[in-house]
């Protein structure tokens, strides 16, 4: 063990960043190009690519970077919260918003064709009534009937969902985004798949147990943190 360090000497990394030197860090977390980094904080064209690399074996300019790399994945793991609580929106998300089928009124219900002669004329639904109880063709069935909504009057929820429009040779195809996929996302970033797969689960079967949240999404986000946060 070596005594030589006077204790009034400062440790390399403890030595405060010029204001240069730390736009440099900001620059530098940016691409991890230190050259470019070095212009951008104002060092000339020339010197740029000696002084970048230089730059790094700083000491005090190395934990700065670090501790940026560190801050901002700090900030990004928020971000990444966000997104979890969108996949979970979606997973849990009502698509009849989009679009629905609904039971209408045939057009044999009310006042419509009636004799056989008119069976193939194929009358026109009533999209506005419900179908007639009475309705000798549909016995109260009513025809299907596929509504889509408006989709600039979506909740925050539906314009999640919805991933545009398209006309096709059979309609509209309303596009709409995938709920599996979502519920995959959310479930993977709880760990939920982690040590299930090639594991025989508690009860002894190969069915992997799955955390329920019952549709709560503070639940879901609070394993999530407890996740994140556990190390
Ligand atoms: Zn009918």
């Amino acid at each position: 063990m070596s005594n030589d360090t006077p204790n009034s000497v400062v440790s390399e990394e403890d030595i405060p960043l010029e204001p240069r030197q730390q736009l440099f860090v900001d620059e530098y977390i940016v691409d991890f190009n230190a050259t470019r980094a070095a212009k951008a904080a104002g060092y000339s064209e020339n010197s740029a690519a000696s002084i970048g690399s230089e730059n790094l074996t700083k000491p005090n300019i190395d934990m700065a970077v670090d501790k940026a790399i560190a801050d901002r994945r700090k900030r990004l793991r928020i971000d990444a919260d966000t997104v979890l609580c969108k996949w979970w929106q979606i997973a849990n998300a009502d698509y009849n918003e989009l679009s629905s089928v609904r039971r209408v009124a045939c057009g044999w219900c009310y006042g419509g064709a009636l004799t056989e002669d008119d069976e193939y004329e194929t009358p026109v639904v009533d999209i506005s009534q419900e179908p007639d109880a009475d309705c000798i063709k549909c016995r109260g069935e009513g025809s299907p009937h596929v509504h889509i909504a408006d989709t600039s009057k979506l909740s925050p929820t539906g314009r999640l969902l919805y991933q545009g429009a398209e006309n096709t040779k059979f309609g509209i195809k309303v596009n709409v985004a995938d709920r599996m996929k979502a519920l995959d996302n959310v479930a993977r970033h709880l760990g939920m798949f982690k040590d299930t797969v090639n594991h025989v689960s508690e009860d002894g079967s190969m069915t992997p147990t799955v955390n329920n949240f019952n549709g709560d999404a503070q639940a879901a986000s609070q394993a999530y943190q407890d996740i994140m946060g556990g190390k």
